[in-house]
């Protein structure tokens, strides 16, 4: 298996080489190609010398992934599984709604949360992406759907992974995107997903970067939300809603509030309730996600008559809410489901996915 060497999508917009020094306009010419052409390999890149392409070619890799594989689904969305160079494997899912194409990308093979509902949970944690893993995905998207990249509006760290705990190479990522000479995209089109980890949230907000926050409570109370993420008593509910507030004190945007329903477990009107008193204070949105059910999940998707009497004691109460039907179910479904069917459905039995390492701490 080929060892990872380093990406130029790894690298700072400002940090990408020069063939000598005084010639950064070459800098310039190379992220052109890159995140502007979107190049796919050295030798494309035909206004930079020769000489110095064979330079490059000879420190660095361009596409990090070994193997791409597409799978289109009914509704226009398409799931793409990548092997990386170390035979590890990751997910991302291209949205192509009108106008505003949208690509959810994962920051980390597998998941060291391990929500019950979710299937990359279940795979455990493989390892962190390298930022420019992260960066590629949507550079290889375009490629493969044959587009500039810059025509892609939105990205939601939302697929494989807790991107707060593989910090440095997802500010990192994002920082490429909305670079002027990266993607040029606009930080209020980035949505990054969490699961609730109160110092990071804090730490994200002193960047000062007007993205979306997305927080996965899933529940209104502890007992609730340990069953659906075992790993959540390592945050008190009100310690993650302080940190909200911290975060919107610091001029941080809207909080998008992720609420998977689970039949039975989480969907009762009281607990309606009980989520309007958690939030109360905050400017926040709540996206109800209908469960999408895959073999061996242990759970069962909320009546669709409930999951809106649950929605119209939120909007009642004032707090904005909508429902998220999932994309892309003929296809593997929620996220982790690509990977977790590619491995024979086993858990991390080394065929997509090698055995979990020690996983970071929740803390
Ligand atoms: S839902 Fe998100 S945070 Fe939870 S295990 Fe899945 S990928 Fe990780």
């Amino acid at each position: 298996m080929e060892e990872p060497r380093p990406s130029l999508f790894d690298l700072d917009l400002e940090a990408l080489p020069v063939p000598s020094p005084g010639q950064g306009y070459r800098r310039r010419q190379l992220a052109e190609w890159l995140y502007l052409h979107g190049a796919r390999d050295l030798e494309a890149m035909t206004s930079l010398p020769a000489a110095w392409r064979r330079e490059l070619a000879d420190g660095y890799d361009l596409d990090p992934f070994a193997l791409v594989r597409r799978f289109p689904s009914w509704d226009h969305s398409v799931r793409y599984l990548f092997t990386l160079r170390d035979g590890q494997r990751t997910e991302a899912v291209y949205m192509p709604y009108a106008g505003r194409k949208t690509v959810c990308v994962s920051s980390m093979v597998g998941c060291p949360a391990g929500c019950a509902f979710c299937a990359t949970g279940a795979l455990g944690f493989g390892r962190n992406l390298t930022r420019g893993e992260i960066v590629a995905q949507l550079l290889a998207v375009a490629w493969h759907e044959g587009f500039a990249p810059r025509e892609l509006r939105n990205v939601v760290l939302m697929g494989m992974g807790e991107a707060l705990l593989n910090y440095e190479a997802a500010i990192g990522a994002i920082r490429t995107w909305i670079h002027p000479h990266g993607l040029a995209m606009s930080p209020r089109r980035i949505t990054l997903s969490t699961v609730g980890l109160p110092s990071r949230i804090r730490r994200l907000a002193e960047e000062r970067l007007p993205l979306v926050l997305a927080v996965s409570l899933h529940a209104p109370d502890e007992e609730t939300r340990r069953r659906i993420i075992p790993t959540a008593h390592a945050h008190a509910l009100a310690d993650i809603v302080a940190s909200l507030h911290d975060w919107q004190a610091l001029g941080g945007r809207r909080v998008t509030v992720e609420y998977t329903m689970l039949d039975g477990v989480n969907d009762r009107p009281a607990q309606a309730e009980a989520l309007v008193r958690l939030l109360a204070g905050l400017r926040v949105h709540v996206n109800l996600i209908p469960f999408n059910p895959w073999p061996g999940s242990g759970f069962a998707a909320t009546p669709r008559g409930a999951v809106r009497t649950f929605e119209e004691v939120l909007t009642r109460a004032g707090v904005s809410t909508s429902v998220r039907f999932s994309r892309g179910r003929d296809t593997g479904g929620a996220c982790g489901q690509l990977a977790l069917r590619d491995a024979g459905g086993a858990v991390a039995d080394g065929v997509g996915h090698r055995a979990p390492r020690a996983a970071p701490s929740l803390t």
